[in-house]
């Protein structure tokens, strides 16, 4: 028994060695407070116990007794103000933890259970203290019973607490889980976007926007890098093609702008398909092309290369339920190692385009050194051209033009001559291309105007009864200047010559290049009375539906058409057909070209009002042109 009370001491060390080692757990003020007096109560029963158990012996004294009731109290009473401290405690906010909330009477109910138990049995305790007698063993059973009831309660509450807490806990986990789950994947798609932009920023940077061809930049970047390579591997070559489409303007006005972008895509797959993967196909921008052709620079391979590019243009291509033939001029480069930029080559690849253009465009030109020497003459030329005016190189030549009804000379085509001080005599189709190119052409227009109004009046004096007129060719550079119709006013005026007696000569492809335009200005010399012909008829993009939109009073038929006549009229249909549309236009037909006398005596049968020709005459010198029209004046053209 001494032992088993000994035991009773042993175990309250026990409590306050645990106690102790929760206090020094850095404990807030607020959490260590109850636990302070919950160690005293165990300190007092410790002291209790040993009393019990050593002095057992002594209990007959009073004040064995009174000490042993001293410490029991102090014991339950240290007890029940540490229970007091902690429901205190919990009633305010922990610092740094969540507020804890005493919300509604079954919250504090629940948190008073375990000290509503402990309330009652120290209850028993004083009870049975004063009246050792009131309480039956019966009674203690049932109270007993009652507090052990409301310690089995609270403990069901606090394990459903706790079921609860931990499904919440889980359900918070699995949605904290899901929501990490969710952002990574949102990041990762934001990451992929992000990826794909700088992908397609970087596309765009180095692709056409229209077509999805390389674009300058790619082609100049691959260029570089052939050129470099080359200087290294002498193995290595390339060649290049520069290819320009021919009137693809001419689609883009007639068309509009969206077909000639789906034209222009067309072109491109094709382009793109007829070629090695390993090839760089680029747009340039507008109509300009160029194949990078890797690894080959034999003329036979570069050559066959473009005859596959003709092959892209041998069909006519559908846009938009039109049918549309275009061609391609090319100009061929094939790679040597004296190049050191693109540019150097792209220009030299440019030269040999714009040969194969002035051949008569859909063909292609191999570059060779003698272009770059042609162009540069060119630009000497241009540069001389600018001085021609001012020292007088300029002249000009009439060619006749005979009435074919009763064989008289109705009247002149004045045309530009150049005798070059060092190179002699310069046709104007090698220098009218470089002045409407350079703008010279303005002031030398004006120039012809005046020198072929003053010759026409000087020819009018000389022979007043026949009825003659004058044709000024008019590039299509003219048609910008606001002050060509009153230009030709007052020279008309000096010379003291009716409207009537001009004519304009404009070709349809100076029309077709700003048709608004062209149709303001010939309806201002239809308004005054100035004669429109429109010259080289048939050989411009000729659109058959403008026709009698504009103004005109004639069609000089083309050339090629005319000299193609073989005697007994072979070769005449287009001639022919020609004739009948003005007719039916209500035009005048004035045929160019005519060489020989079948031709001549063709074109009459056919009903051609005018004619003009070796045949009939050269370009003449003006005093020249004045004996003509005195041997022809009355004159009618024999069957000769
Ligand atoms: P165009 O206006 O069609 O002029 C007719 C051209 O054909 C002239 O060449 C003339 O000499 C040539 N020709 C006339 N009959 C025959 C023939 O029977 N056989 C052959 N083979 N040719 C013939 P030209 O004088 O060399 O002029 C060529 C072109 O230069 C002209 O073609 C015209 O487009 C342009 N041109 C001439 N003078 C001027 C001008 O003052 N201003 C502008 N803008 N262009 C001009
Ligand atoms: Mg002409
Ligand atoms: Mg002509």
């Amino acid at each position: 028994q001494h032992i088993l009370s000994l035991a009773y001491a042993a175990g309250d060390l026990l409590v306050l060695w645990a106690l102790v080692m929760i206090l020094f757990r850095r404990l807030s003020e607020q959490q260590a407070g109850p636990l302070w007096w919950l160690f005293g109560a165990f300190s007092f029963l410790l002291a209790y116990d040993l009393i019990t158990s050593s002095l057992e012996g002594f209990s007959s004294l009073t004040i064995y007794g009174t000490l042993r009731e001293i410490l029991l109290s102090a014991c339950i009473l240290s007890i029940s103000i540490a229970g007091l401290r902690q429901l205190l405690a919990l009633s305010q906010p922990i610092p740094g933890a969540g507020r804890y909330s005493l919300a509604g009477w079954w919250e504090t109910a629940r948190l008073m259970m375990p000290y509503l138990g402990l309330g009652a049995s120290f209850g028993i305790l004083i009870l049975s203290l004063i009246q050792p007698q009131a309480l039956s063993p019966l009674m203690i059973a049932i109270w007993v019973s009652l507090i052990l009831s409301l310690v089995i309660l609270r403990q069901v509450l606090v394990i459903r607490e706790n079921q609860r807490l931990s499904g919440q806990l889980f359900q918070l986990n699995a949605e904290l889980e899901r929501r990490v789950v969710e952002r990574t994947e949102a990041l990762i798609a934001a990451n992929q976007e992000l990826q794909e932009r700088e992908t397609r920023m970087a596309h765009n940077a180095l692709h056409d926007a229209l077509t999805g061809l390389p674009n300058r930049t790619l082609l100049i970047d691959r260029l570089e890098h052939s050129i470099r390579r080359m200087r290294r591997d002498p193995q290595y070559s390339f060649g290049i093609l520069f290819m320009d489409l021919d009137g693809f303007k001419v689609v883009n006005d007639s068309l509009g702008h969206s077909t000639g972008d789906k034209l222009l895509i067309k072109i491109a797959h094709n382009l793109r398909s007829c070629m090695r993967e390993v090839d760089t196909v680029a747009r340039l921008g507008g109509d300009e092309f160029v194949i990078l052709l890797d690894g080959c620079a034999a003329e036979k391979y570069l050559v066959d290369a473009a005859q596959r590019v003709m092959d892209v243009f041998a069909v006519p291509y559908e846009v938009e339920a039109q049918y549309v033939y275009m061609a391609a001029s090319m100009g061929i480069v094939p790679g040597i190692p004296d190049y050191v930029e693109p540019a150097d080559i792209l220009r030299d690849a440019d030269l040999a385009m714009y040969e194969a253009k002035a051949l008569g465009k859909a063909r292609y030109v191999v570059f060779t050194p003698e272009l770059r020497a042609s162009a540069l003459d060119r630009l000497m030329l241009e540069k001389d051209l600018r001085l021609a005016m001012e020292k007088s190189e300029l002249h000009l030549n009439y060619q006749p033009i005979l009435n074919l009804v009763d064989g008289t000379v109705s009247g002149f085509e004045a045309l530009l001559r150049w005798r070059h001080a060092s190179h002699g005599m310069i046709s104007p189709g090698t220098f009218v291309p470089i002045a409407e190119a350079n703008g010279m052409i303005i002031p030398i227009t004006f120039w012809v105007f005046g020198e072929a109004i003053q010759q026409l009046a000087a020819w009018k004096k000389q022979f007043p009864a026949i009825p003659l007129s004058i044709a000024v060719n008019l590039s299509a550079r003219l048609f910008s200047q606001p002050d060509l119709m009153h230009s030709i006013d007052q020279l008309l005026a000096a010379a003291q010559l009716p409207p009537a007696d001009l004519v304009l000569e404009i070709t349809e492809s100076a029309i077709i290049q700003d048709t608004s335009v062209a149709i303001k200005i010939l309806q201002a010399c239809r308004d005054k009375g100035i004669r429109v012909h429109m010259d080289d008829f048939g050989t411009g993009y000729s659109s058959l539906s403008y026709l009698h939109n504009f103004p005109l009073n004639a069609l000089k038929v083309a050339q090629d058409f005319v000299m193609r006549i073989l005697p007994g009229g072979e070769n005449s249909e287009i001639v022919r057909t020609i004739v009948t549309l003005a007719r039916d236009l209500g035009l005048e037909v004035i045929a160019e070209g005519i060489e020989t006398p079948a031709q001549m005596e063709y074109i009459r049968q056919l009903g051609c009002q005018g004619g003009q020709g070796f045949y009939i005459s050269r370009p003449l010198a003006p005093e020249e042109a004045g004996r003509f029209i005195s041997r022809h004046s009355f004159s009618r053209i024999q069957n000769s």
